[in-house]
């Protein structure tokens, strides 16, 4: 495995590279991660996994600092994994001034929906460091985790309406065996919490359930969902969208997404399903 730290390693590794299939992380890897490799590996792709803790998708008092930080074993598992490249930019190689981390001249609706309403600024953030990162990459396919559907859906939306011949590719969200959304936030649970916290898919789950007994409003299946919520959970918002464009719907139908977000204590979850 190849582990490029500058600008200039990453070019000379990928110079002979035709076919890259590209997984932008985090870090704090899991079995969720390593669906994304196994995906992008199963397509033939030299696969490319990126790890950097974005700054400018973290809102002031967010969790930037105390996002986790695994190099060692993150390399340990994507050497297992048999990813190709690791790509670990250093800020500077990424952000070089003030104005580049400043000036990102996009802008979308959905930017202020769902998840955006209660995290000002992310998903542009989120856009500018995948923006910069397939810049260095130039990858031809990018693997993309469901986990995170309105991430997912606005690189896709970013991507066409830039013209990039680059191949989106959304894949499934890994679970733990009660049903917990894998994340690398799920470390900040305490033991209480994260018996509950699968709780969370569960009323996901029971909104759909309703929605298959013949039930298509979307107030009455969201209000199932939301009924369906453990107390200890501190409610954002749970929401059934037009799966491409977030749009909410009047009727609910098939292949929708019912998206929802709440704290467990200080930690916040998120989690969606196809209806
Ligand atoms: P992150 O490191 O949290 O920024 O996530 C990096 C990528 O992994 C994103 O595309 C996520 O959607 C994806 N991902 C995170 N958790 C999961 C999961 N449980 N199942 C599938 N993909 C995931």
């Amino acid at each position: 495995m190849q582990i490029a730290r500058t600008l200039l390693e990453l070019k000379l590794h990928l110079q002979n590279q035709s076919q890259i299939g590209f997984v932008p992380t985090m870090g704090a890897l899991h079995l969720g991660h390593l669906s994304l490799v196994q995906a992008c590996q199963k397509k033939k792709y030299f696969c490319v996994l990126s790890i950097f803790v974005n700054p400018t998708q973290f809102a002031a008092g967010e969790d930037f600092e105390k996002y986790p930080r695994t190099e060692k074993q993150d390399l340990e598992k994507c050497e297992k994994a048999g990813v190709d490249l690791v790509w670990i930019p250093t800020e500077p190689d990424i952000y070089p001034d003030e104005d580049s981390r400043k000036i990102f001249p996009y802008e979308s609706p959905l930017f202020n929906s769902l998840c955006g309403q209660f995290r000002p600024g992310h998903f542009k953030g989120v856009l500018q460091v995948v923006n910069l990162l397939l810049e260095s990459v130039k990858p031809q396919a990018l693997f993309l985790g469901e986990k995170d559907y309105q991430q997912l859906i606005l690189i896709k939306h970013f991507v066409q309406e830039k013209n990039m011949p680059i191949e989106i590719v959304g894949v499934p969200t890994l679970r733990d065996p009660d049903g917990l959304a894998m994340s690398s936030r799920n470390q900040y649970l305490n033991a209480e919490e994260r018996h509950l916290a699968a709780g969370l898919y569960f009323a996901l789950l029971s909104g759909r359930n309703l929605f298959r007994k013949g039930e298509s409003s979307p107030e009455q299946i969201i209000l199932e969902a939301e009924s369906n919520l453990d107390q200890a959970f501190d409610l954002q918002y749970i929401q059934l969208v037009e799966a491409d464009s977030l749009m909410p719907v009047k009727k609910a139908e098939p292949g929708q997404r019912l998206l929802a977000a709440a704290y467990l204590g200080k930690t916040r979850l998120i989690d969606n399903i196809a209806l």
